[in-house]
């Protein structure tokens, strides 16, 4: 490290130590040219995670493009907004399991559609049909056959426990 007093790089440290949380590592330093003492504060760089896309491709995973994504599927439908925020938590607590710092767009669609597929079929249908757009179509639409061949209220809604639903009958103008 350069010395900030004497400007020239020829130092050793002398102790080091890391913070509380482990962010940080603290480095005593003493220059060998001019004998004074100086501190250095090393960050340890944050890795992003990353999101492996059909075609082998990377980018960084993105919070906020996820939730608008699920958002826009549940424009205008009766899904509190805690449930989309609880779906992206969902996203993030499997990735932060990874060692490998990475997940594939798959897994988060598949995540996110069973999570909305509890939820609201409308939502659900909307962010199939974009996020499945270049995948297997022959899957998708078999996917939709399933749910609209589904009878109706029967099972899955069997009411009682989760008293703070309002209305569990929120998909009943489905047709
Ligand atoms: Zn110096």
């Amino acid at each position: 490290m350069i010395c900030p007093f004497c400007s020239r790089n020829n130092d050793r440290v002398v102790d080091s130590r890391e913070s509380r949380d482990g962010a940080t590592i603290r480095r005593r330093r003493e220059c060998l040219e001019c004998q004074r003492r100086f501190t250095s504060y090393e960050q340890i760089e944050a890795i992003p995670y990353l999101v492996v896309k059909t075609d082998g491709r990377r980018e960084e995973f993105n919070r906020g493009k996820l939730l608008s994504g699920l958002l826009r599927a549940c424009e205008k439908r009766p899904i509190p907004a805690r449930h989309h925020e609880d779906i992206v938590a969902e996203i993030e607590k499997k990735l932060h399991l990874k060692e490998e710092r990475e997940i594939s767009t798959r897994e988060i669609g598949a995540t996110v559609m069973q999570k909305l597929r509890e939820l609201d079929a409308v939502a659900y249908v909307r962010f199939a049909s974009v996020y499945r757009r270049f995948e297997d179509l022959g899957a998708f639409v078999e996917e939709v056959q399933s749910l609209l061949n589904e009878p109706e209220g029967t099972e899955e809604s069997t009411a009682g426990g989760d008293s703070d639903m309002e209305t569990p009958s929120g998909t009943a103008d489905l047709g």
